[in-house]
């Protein structure tokens, strides 16, 4: 059985000291299924200030890192000196990193690569825009953005990813997918993996699902079979992520 997974992705928020302790408090407080694997992904400069406070059953994500250990790379953070930060795991591929940043599927691919080796632990995230859905291309274009991360890959890499589906459509929009549109994905992400890279490791790795999740529909798309979890945006900055932590409860 997968270990359902839960992440956080403060993006560009919150704004204030207060904000952000208002939200560590409400997650220090609560009453959280210690069944489920709980990552937030706060801006980088408050990593280490937000690692110190949360509770240890909370882990702490980067939400972007560089392919370079060190050297003249201005402006980026390296995946060895996330690591002696203390912080476990990284977000690569965000559709926002994607989009407005220009990052490629082979860049994502060389940062997970790097990030590997480095001891990070990786949500990798992939997903379609409504154009592409619209043509029937969601699984191509899913598996495409996986066989850049694929190529560079091993097999005993994956115990280190996790997936996150994440239908670029659905991301702040509040239009949430279907959980059978869900479903649909996680499995031929599934598939895909069981066929590029092997059928142990297509049934160990979570694929979790993001894009306006919200505690009102986080139970059902949790009673999918290939939904493994949440990579939630907005809802992570509210009390509301807590219930979506305990989706499975
Ligand atoms: P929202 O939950 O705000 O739609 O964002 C999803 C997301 O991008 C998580 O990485």
């Amino acid at each position: 059985p997968r270990q359902f997974f839960v992440g956080g992705n403060f993006k560009m928020n919150p704004g204030s000291r207060e904000q952000k302790q208002a939200l560590v408090k409400v997650l220090n407080e609560a009453n959280i299924d210690g069944s489920t694997e709980v990552v937030i992904a706060p801006p980088s400069l408050y990593l280490i200030p937000l690692k110190e406070i949360v509770r240890k059953d909370i882990q702490v994500a980067a939400q972007n890192c560089y392919v370079k250990n060190s050297g003249a790379f201005t402006g980026e953070i390296s995946p060895v000196q996330l690591v002696d930060a203390g912080i476990p795991y990284v977000i690569l591929g965000h559709s926002e990193r994607r989009t407005l940043f220009h990052e490629t599927s082979e860049l994502v691919a060389q940062k997970t690569r790097a990030a590997i080796d480095a001891s990070l632990k990786i949500i990798l995230c992939v997903g379609e825009t409504l154009q592409e859905r619209e043509a029937g291309e969601t699984a191509i274009v899913v598996q495409k953005q996986l066989q850049a991360a694929v190529d560079l890959l091993k097999e005993s890499d994956y115990s280190q990813i996790v997936v996150a589906y994440e239908p670029v459509w659905a991301i702040g929009t509040g239009k949430v997918a279907t959980s059978a549109q869900a479903q649909e994905a996680h499995a031929d992400i599934r598939s895909y993996l069981a066929k590029a890279v092997s059928p142990a490791v297509a049934e160990s790795t979570r694929i979790i699902y993001g894009g306006s999740v919200t505690a009102a529909n986080c139970k059902e798309l949790s009673t999918q079979p290939d939904v493994d979890g949440f990579l939630v945006g907005g809802a992570s900055l509210k009390p509301e992520f807590v219930d979506i932590i305990n989706a499975k409860k």
